[in-house]
């Protein structure tokens, strides 16, 4: 079975020559759709030219390598927490997580910490293709195609998921950096709060 969620890390070296990347050096990105699902394979500039297309890439793009930097806590709590919540979300693989995962994925697009590379449709499904703009990543995401309400009444849901989590972070966040158990822990109780009550 297809996962409907995935994310796919960078490598941090070429899937071709299997020389490392360096910090700036440009790469590049080749997604496959095939038996196995998605797979993804990064290759320096010039393994992209020995290689070939085929039928199965759906699509490719060029990236920078950062070598990561630890987030600054103060400008980046907000993006943070909801960058949070879509891994969580996309880790439990549930059905009634679609339109949260979705909504989570574009307000990060907004923020400039995610960007879109391709929308896939397959079996009638919309998929749309994100790249994580610090680490590389490959966020995979459905796309419920949802009416403006319906968008209206996950934002509500994201948005009061997201203060809920600042609230009790902010409490201890001078002192002491919020363990993840206990932000794991958070985000489960209020996302079976919120399945409960619907
Ligand atoms: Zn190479």
């Amino acid at each position: 079975m297809i996962q409907e969620w995935q994310i796919k890390s960078r490598n941090d070296g070429c899937d071709g020559c299997q020389v490392g990347f360096v910090d700036q050096q440009a790469y590049y990105t080749v997604l496959r759709f095939g038996e196995k699902g998605y797979t993804r394979r990064d290759l320096c500039e010039s393994c992209r030219e020995k290689a070939d297309d085929d039928a199965q890439v759906i699509s490719s793009w060029k990236g920078i390598y950062r070598v990561s930097r630890p987030p600054r806590k103060s400008t980046r709590l907000t993006t943070d927490a909801m960058e949070q919540l879509l891994r969580e979300h996309m880790e439990i693989e549930e059905e009634a997580n679609t339109s949260m995962i979705y909504l989570l994925a574009v307000m990060l697009e907004r923020k400039r910490v995610l960007i879109e590379r391709e929308v896939n449709r397959d079996d009638a499904r919309k998929v749309r293709v994100y790249e994580h703009r610090q680490s590389g990543e490959t966020f995979l995401v459905r796309d419920p195609e949802l009416r403006l309400d319906e968008l209206e009444d996950v934002r509500r849901e994201v948005l009061a998921t997201l203060r809920g989590e600042a609230l009790s972070e902010g409490e201890d966040a001078e002192e002491t950096s919020p363990g993840t158990d206990g932000c794991d822990d958070d985000a489960d109780a209020q996302t079976e709060g919120a399945g409960a009550s619907s």
